[in-house]
């Protein structure tokens, strides 16, 4: 069968469009190797009427829900490569399978580099995170070590200073600071350590102290830094989509992309990275998505 969708990635966004489409009555494939970005992590904050919810639990609901439309159809694969053209994709999975969809949603977040500092990796989703808007509340009044350089730094500082007040920047190496803006830093307090960080010592994911290469150790109770990212699949690259420096897909506000018949939406064609808004974009790019397919309809009769 041809679907009207495939949907690959089955994150906020993903399943978010498919809520959409399969109320829309279109026949919907979700296809999703279930590695989620945020599946590290104990609890998403921030999502109206789903505060503090477990990620797969979330997407337990999510699946329960979008079960009472029949149109939607979910496969646990990777999708590995995609050939056609709008109108007549064919994708083809890890475990052989191959499906074929009038247009595609590219649903498929970001994934992490490896963090290369020792000790983060045991902390990062427990105590270490990357969004004060997500986990800054958790650690109100903490003290905590950003891990950020340049004019992050100042922006990072600043954002993170509405949860307290007691914060210390380690830069990693070389601070890539204006003179201003560490005479702004000063001025608030914030001191910054360019040294090397030796490691970060921690007990069961709560962390305890940074300590630099240089001897100095600066105990803290949670960390924000900004983690190296790419995008979660070279699928849309691969089919011609026009992506950004930061390796997001390039979308219009339905999450349309330059390739005829292709979507995009959630972390993978953003810089916002939190569930909530992934999911809107989820949303707006099943809207897009059913207007394009009916539209069509509309021609052909
Ligand atoms: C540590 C951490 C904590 C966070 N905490 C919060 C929070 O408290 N609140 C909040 O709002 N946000 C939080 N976020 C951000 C939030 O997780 C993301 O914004 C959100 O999950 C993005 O949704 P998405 O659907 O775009 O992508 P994802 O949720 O990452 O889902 C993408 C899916 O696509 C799949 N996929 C990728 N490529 C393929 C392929 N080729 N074939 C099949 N499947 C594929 C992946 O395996 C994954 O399941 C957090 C993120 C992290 C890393």
């Amino acid at each position: 069968m041809t679907y009207d969708c495939a949907i690959i990635g089955g994150g906020p966004a993903g399943l978010n469009a498919a809520l959409v489409l399969g109320r829309a009555r279109k026949n919907v494939v979700v296809i999703d190797e279930g590695r989620a970005r945020n599946r590290i992590t104990r609890e998403t904050h921030g999502f109206l009427t789903r505060d503090s919810i477990s990620p797969s639990e979330f997407r337990r609901i999510a699946k329960e829900q979008i079960r009472v439309y029949p149109s939607v159809t979910f496969a646990e694969d990777t999708a590995i490569s995609i050939t056609g053209a709008d109108g007549d994709f064919q994708i083809t999975t890890a475990q052989g399978q191959s499906y074929q969809s009038k247009k595609l949603l590219f649903a498929i977040g970001m994934k992490d580099l490896p963090l290369d500092i020792k000790g983060l990796s045991d902390v990062y989703g427990k105590s270490a995170f990357i969004c004060p808007y997500c986990d800054g509340w958790e650690l109100r009044e903490q003290p905590l070590v950003l891990i950020v350089k340049g004019a992050d730094a100042l922006h990072m500082a600043k954002v993170i200073s509405g949860w307290t007040n007691n914060i210390t920047i380690c830069t990693n190496g070389p601070d890539d600071l204006m003179d201003a803006q560490r005479e702004e830093l000063q001025q608030h307090n914030i001191p910054v350590y360019d040294s090397p960080i030796q490691s970060i010592e921690s007990d069961h994911g709560m962390v305890q102290q940074v300590d630099l290469k240089d001897g100095t150790s600066i105990a803290c109770r949670g960390i924000f830094f900004r983690p190296k990212l790419m995008t979660g699949s070279d699928l849309p690259q691969a089919i011609g989509c026009e992506i950004t420096e930061a390796g997001t897909v390039i979308v219009d506000n339905f999450g349309k992309t330059n390739v005829p018949g292709v979507y995009s939406a959630g972390d993978a064609a953003t810089h916002l990275h939190q569930a909530i808004i992934a999911a809107s974009m989820g949303s707006l790019a099943g809207v897009g998505i059913n207007n394009e397919l009916n539209e069509e309809e509309w021609r052909n009769v």
